[in-house]
């Protein structure tokens, strides 16, 4: 059960619904978005219905939730969300927009990652991403520079004024992250690691929660109510390809998971067609089908020299590549009625 808080209900407000919810042993998690809060109740459905939430003051609307995931359901929330991203100059991710978002697989050096940045900035990306933080197969891969990379994440958005996604595979590291970067990538080896989803639902930043690789959408689904549940709304969901007997690419881009999702969840979704495919030659192609099937946005790696890149080199596009996709992504968003997203004004707070 979904207990929706009106606009302007107050601290006392909610504190109320907490204490009646729990004087009759159920448990409550508040979720505080920019417009409105939420309440999920966990506990008897029937000693809810005795405690006539409805008539409390600050109270909207009380619903009964029949998918297994309750916070980031449709059935409370009919209009799909947009999640803003970077506090100087918030990007939208959500279903009005298209939002770009590029930079290196892994932070190398200072160079690679501002050379990057600004291949990303000048190809149209709003966003840069990249991992200071790797989750790599192998234990002898390249990890990932740590804080030394967030610092140079943090140059990198001061440089190019582009709010930064990164990822953090260990709630232990949850803060520092944080604290460096505007987004909190959960990757697709991390997104059954329940800790570390209830340690991002803390931290206070948006998250880019990406599909298991071997994880149906419900599970995904239910990863995101792990979030949400622990008081965060912005979540943004990425398909970013999942296992198949296809060996032809690394991963099989489940093209349909976009609108499967959005009909069920009112979260953004966007698509990260390089972790999918794994070879440049299909980002443009797999880019354009996300746009026609109304993903929210696209993610992808890009290198200044993909042939020295220390992690995933061969899906790296060059600024040859990234000319097409920024054609790609210039036309194709308003022929589905959308605006690219650094065209879409931010508002007042
Ligand atoms: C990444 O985005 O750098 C990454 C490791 O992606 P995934 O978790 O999708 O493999
Ligand atoms: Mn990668």
């Amino acid at each position: 059960m979904v207990v929706v808080m009106a606009p302007g209900a107050t601290e006392e407000d909610v504190a109320r619904v907490v204490a009646r919810v729990e004087e009759v042993g159920g448990e409550a998690f508040v979720s505080a978005g920019v417009v409105r809060t939420i309440i999920g109740l966990v506990g008897d459905i029937d000693s809810f219905h005795g405690l006539n939430l409805r008539a409390l003051p600050g109270v909207a609307d009380v619903h009964r939730i029949s998918d297994p995931y309750k916070l980031v359901s449709r059935q409370h929330h009919p209009e799909r969300s947009t999640v803003w991203v970077g506090t100087d100059r918030p990007v939208p991710i959500g279903p009005d927009t298209f939002t770009f978002i590029a930079g290196p697989c892994a932070v190398e050096t200072l160079d690679q990652t501002l050379e990057a940045a600004r291949m990303a900035q000048a190809a149209g990306a709003t966003l840069i991403r990249g991992g200071a933080y790797k989750p790599r197969t192998s234990p002898y891969a390249f990890q990932g520079l740590g804080v030394a990379g967030l610092e140079i994440l943090v140059e990198a958005r001061r440089q190019t004024g582009l709010p930064v996604v990164t990822e953090v595979v260990d709630a232990r590291d949850v803060e520092v992250v944080a604290e460096h970067a505007d987004m909190l990538q959960v990757g697709t080896r991390n997104m059954a690691n329940f800790g570390l989803l209830q340690a991002v639902g803390r931290a206070g930043k948006p998250v880019l929660l990406k599909r298991g690789m071997t994880a149906t959408i419900e599970e995904w689904l239910m990863a995101a109510e792990y979030i949400a549940q622990r008081g965060n709304l912005d979540v943004v969901l990425c398909e970013r390809g999942i296992r198949t007997f296809e060996p032809a690419t690394r991963n099989t881009l489940d093209i349909s998971a976009v609108p499967v999702v959005q009909a069920t969840s009112h979260l953004p979704v966007i698509i990260d067609p390089s972790h999918a495919a794994g070879r440049k030659d299909l980002i443009v192609p797999l880019s354009r089908a996300g746009i026609a099937v109304g993903a929210d946005g696209v993610i992808v790696d890009v290198h200044p020299h993909p042939e020295t890149a220390l992690v995933d080199g061969a899906q790296a596009l060059v600024d040859s590549d990234l000319r097409a996709l920024a054609q790609a992504v210039r036309q194709l968003p308003g022929m589905v009625g959308r605006v690219d997203a650094s065209q879409w004004p931010v508002p007042a707070r």
